[in-house]
C-alpha cells in the first residue's frame, strides 16, 4: 500500500456512515452490535458466550432424551414414538453445538451461530410436535412454554441487541406458524401468548444491554491506559500472543500467515522535557505522540503503551516496507509536533524507533528482544531514528539522518 493509498484507507476507516443514528446515546451505540468492539473484546466477549453456551447446552442435550420420562406420564402412548425421535434429533444437534463450542475458542462468529442453533432448535422441535400433533398439544403446559423458556434464555447470554433481536424473531415467527396452524392466532389465547412472548424479548434485550454495557466498562478500565488512552502493556501482550498463537496454527496447516510487524518507540531524551518544564508538559508530550501514532496506524494495528515513555505498535498484515513507511512518517510527525510549556515555549520531542518482523518460527519474546536491541542500538546511533532488525546495518538507508 502506498502512502496515498494508506491514507484513503485511512480515511474510510474515519468516514462516518450518514445513516449512522447520531442521536442514539453512545451506550446503546456500543450495545447495539459490535462495529465498535475491539478484537481483543470479542475475544473477551467469545469466551464468556463460550462458557454459558457450554452450560446451557449440556443442560439442554441432557434434558432433551431424559424429557422422554415426562412425555411418558403426559402424551399419549399413540404419539410416543414421534415425539422420541424429534427428541433424538434435537439432542443430535445439540450435540453439535457443544462440539461446536469446544472446539472454537476466541471465534466469535461460530459462538454466536451455534448459539442460534440451541436456541433455533428446540424451537423447531417444538413447531414439529405442533404441525404433528396440531392442538392436542396446546393443552400441554410443558411444551407451550418452550417458546417462552428460549426467549428468557436470551438474557443469560453477552448478546449485542441486533444478535439477540435477530433470535428472539425467529422465535416468535415460529410461535406465530404455530398458533396459525393450531388455529389459535385469532382468539385470545393466541393474542396472549405473542404478548408474552413480545414481552420477555424486551426484557431480555434489557439483560442483554445491561449486560455488554457492564463487560465494556469492566473490560475499558482493565485494558486502557489511563494517560493516553492507548492499550496497556498486559493486554497487547495477550492480544499478541493470541496473534501468534493464530500464527502457529497456520503454520501447523502448512498455510502463510500473514506478516506481523513490531515497531518499538522510545521518546529522546524525556528525562530533560521533565526536569525541564516539568511533569504535567511531559504528561501532555506522552498524549500528543499516542495521538500521532492513533493518526498513523490503522484499526486494525495494535497500539500500545509500554512503559513510562515506550510504546509498542503490531502491525498485523503490512509488509515490511509499509512498516517502515510508516515509521518515518511517525518518526517526522513527531519532529514537527510541540507541546506549550507554562510560559508558551514550544516544547519539541523526537523518537527512536526498533523494527522487527516476527518471524515463522519464533517465539514472541525472541521478536521482543531483537526490536528492543536495536532500538537500543537507534539510541545508540544518535536518536531521532529508525532501525529494522531485519536487515544488515550496512544496508539501511540512513541517507536522511
Ligand atoms: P533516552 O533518549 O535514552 O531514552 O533518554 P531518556 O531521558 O528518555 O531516558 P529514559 O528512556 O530512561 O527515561 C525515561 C523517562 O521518562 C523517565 C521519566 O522521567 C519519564 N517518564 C516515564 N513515565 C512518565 C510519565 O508517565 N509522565 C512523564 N511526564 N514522564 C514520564
Ligand atoms: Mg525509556
Ligand atoms: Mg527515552
Amino acid at each position: 500500500m502506498d502512502t496515498s493509498e494508506r491514507r484513503r484507507h485511512q480515511l474510510a476507516i474515519r468516514w462516518k456512515n450518514p445513516w449512522e443514528p447520531q442521536w442514539m446515546p453512545a451506550s446503546l451505540r456500543d450495545t447495539l452490535n459490535n462495529r465498535y468492539h475491539s478484537r481483543d473484546f470479542n475475544y473477551a466477549r467469545s469466551e464468556y458466550l463460550r462458557t454459558r453456551l457450554l452450560v446451557v447446552g449440556l443442560v439442554f442435550t441432557l434434558l432433551a432424551p431424559l424429557w422422554l420420562l415426562v412425555d411418558y406420564l403426559l402424551l399419549p402412548v399413540e404419539l410416543l414414538g414421534e415425539v422420541a425421535l424429534g427428541r433424538l434429533g434435537l439432542m443430535v444437534t445439540l450435540l453439535g453445538v457443544l462440539y461446536t463450542a469446544w472446539k472454537n475458542q476466541n471465534k466469535l462468529n461460530r459462538l454466536r451461530n451455534a448459539l442460534a442453533v440451541l436456541l433455533l432448535a428446540p424451537a423447531i422441535f417444538y413447531g414439529y410436535l405442533v404441525v404433528m400433533f396440531g392442538d392436542q398439544l396446546s393443552s400441554l403446559v410443558g411444551y407451550s412454554f418452550i417458546p417462552l423458556l428460549l426467549i428468557a434464555f436470551l438474557s443469560v447470554f453477552p448478546l449485542t441487541l441486533v444478535e439477540s433481536f435477530g433470535i428472539g424473531l425467529m422465535i416468535f415467527t415460529i410461535q406465530l406458524l404455530a398458533l396459525s396452524i393450531t388455529g389459535q392466532l385469532s382468539t385470545a389465547y393466541g393474542w396472549q401468548d405473542l404478548w408474552l412472548l413480545g414481552t420477555l424479548l424486551a426484557i431480555s434485550l434489557w439483560a442483554n444491554h445491561s449486560q455488554v454495557s457492564a463487560l465494556l466498562r469492566l473490560y475499558r478500565q482493565a485494558s486502557m491506559d489511563s494517560l493516553t488512552g492507548l492499550l496497556n502493556r498486559g493486554i497487547l501482550m495477550k492480544q499478541l500472543e493470541e496473534l501468534c498463537r493464530q500464527r502457529d496454527e497456520l503454520v501447523k496447516d502448512k498455510e502463510t500467515p500473514n506478516p506481523i510487524t513490531l515497531l518499538m518507540f522510545d521518546l529522546d531524551r524525556f528525562k530533560k522535557v521533565n526536569d525541564t518544564y516539568g511533569h504535567s508538559v511531559g504528561d501532555q508530550a506522552l498524549q500528543v505522540f499516542a495521538q500521532i501514532l492513533r493518526s498513523e496506524l490503522r484499526k486494525n494495528d495494535l497500539v500500545a503503551r509500554y512503559g513510562g515513555e515506550e510504546f509498542m505498535a503490531a502491525l498485523p498484515g503490512t509488509p515490511k516496507q509499509d512498516s517502515l513507511d510508516v515509521a518515518e512518517r511517525i518518526r517526522k510527525q513527531c519532529e514537527q509536533a510541540f507541546v506549550l510549556a507554562h510560559d508558551g515555549e514550544k516544547v519539541t520531542f523526537t523518537t527512536s524507533i526498533g523494527i522487527t518482523q516476527i518471524r515463522n518460527d519464533e517465539s514472541l519474546e525472541d521478536a521482543l528482544q531483537r526490536v528492543d536491541s536495536r532500538l537500543y542500538m537507534a539510541k545508540h546511533q544518535g536518536r531521532n531514528r529508525y532501525i529494522d532488525a531485519d536487515l544488515p546495518l550496512d544496508e539501511q538507508d540512513l541517507s536522511y539522518r
